[in-house]
């Protein structure tokens, strides 16, 4: 019996391993890559890898034990049809008997296009029958702080999202949530909405920029279409930048505001600030 982690490559999964390593001793756990060289660190300290790819289902025959506990981190391969992809590990995790398979997804209230993926495999995973959780992660701090070159160079948030607001979080918080209900019980058949406890706006983003860097930061807000072009200009492929620009919409819907506090209830603590990841990306 193993807890199981995909993506543990990724930014998330990176996290989601090493606060699984301060709960469960490293041989329990199981980290599924595509480059094992990748993951040389995490296998020097004990932890399991099993090298595999959505894309090839023979591939992740032998992943899975029963009684394994999974959490299947969502792709990042929007070309190559995620859903087939996901379904193809809720099979392979199904065939061998798991305990218990936990998918990180998008928040319920969340119609723009991104979300399809989602739904399609919370289906999917719904009608396999293996024990679910649904893990509806909101939005990440680092999708923002990750990328301030260009904002600290024109002095500009540009986004497409009026005066919406979005309770983002940081990766290391929704990671707590997959490790809680990774190493606790209960969590059986369970959906949470998870998103940061505080909601902001891009003007209140723009103005803790300024804040943290001393240069004046102003939130310029554009339509939709012009953002997909800046997107697009800056060598995202049409579609994904469509995508992308999509998201921001629903961020002027609010749809990307949750507050069930389900995330800080998982984590045992409350959310990162969006201050403290400005913060760490400015010091780098
Ligand atoms: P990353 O892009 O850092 O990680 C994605 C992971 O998925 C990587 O480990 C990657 O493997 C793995 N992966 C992709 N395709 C395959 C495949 N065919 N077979 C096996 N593994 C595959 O994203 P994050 O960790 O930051 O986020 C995790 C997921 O959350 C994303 O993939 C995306 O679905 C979603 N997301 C959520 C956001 C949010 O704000 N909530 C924002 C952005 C993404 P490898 O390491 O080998 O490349």
């Amino acid at each position: 019996m193993s807890i199981v982690a995909t993506g543990a490559t990724g930014h998330l999964g990176r996290h989601v391993v090493e606060q699984l390593l301060e709960k469960v001793p490293a041989d329990r756990i199981t980290a599924v890559v595509r480059d094992e060289a990748r993951a040389a660190d995490l296998a020097e300290r004990g932890v399991r890898l099993a090298v595999a790819d959505y894309n090839s289902p023979e591939t992740l025959g032998s992943v899975f034990s029963a009684g394994d506990r999974v959490l299947l981190i969502s792709g990042n391969e929007f070309d190559k049809g995620r859903v087939g992809q996901h379904k193809a590990v809720i099979e392979a995790a199904k065939a061998a008997g798991v305990a218990l398979l936990a998918y990180t997804s998008t928040p319920g209230s969340l119609t723009a296009a991104l979300a399809d993926d989602h739904r399609g495999t919370e289906e999917a995973l719904l009608a396999s029958g293996v024990p679910y959780v649904l893990l509806r992660n909101g939005w990440y701090h680092e999708n923002y702080t990750e990328n301030l070159a260009p904002v600290l160079e024109h002095g500009a948030v540009v986004q497409a999202a009026g005066e919406g607001r979005v309770s983002s979080a940081s990766r290391a918080d929704y990671a707590a949530a997959a490790v809680a209900v990774l190493t606790g019980e209960g969590h059986d058949n369970k959906t949470y909405e998870l998103g940061g406890d505080d909601a902001w706006s891009f003007a209140e983003y723009a103005a803790e920029l300024s804040r943290q860097t001393g240069k004046e930061i102003a939130y310029s807000p554009v339509p939709v279409e012009t953002y997909t072009g800046i997107l697009a200009g800056a060598g995202l492929p049409g579609p994904l930048a469509a995508i992308l620009a999509g998201v921001d919409s629903s961020i002027e819907k609010g749809e990307l505001v949750v507050s069930t506090g389900d995330l800080s209830r998982l984590a045992g603590r409350p959310t990162t600030p969006l201050a403290d990841a400005i913060a760490a990306a400015v010091k780098g």
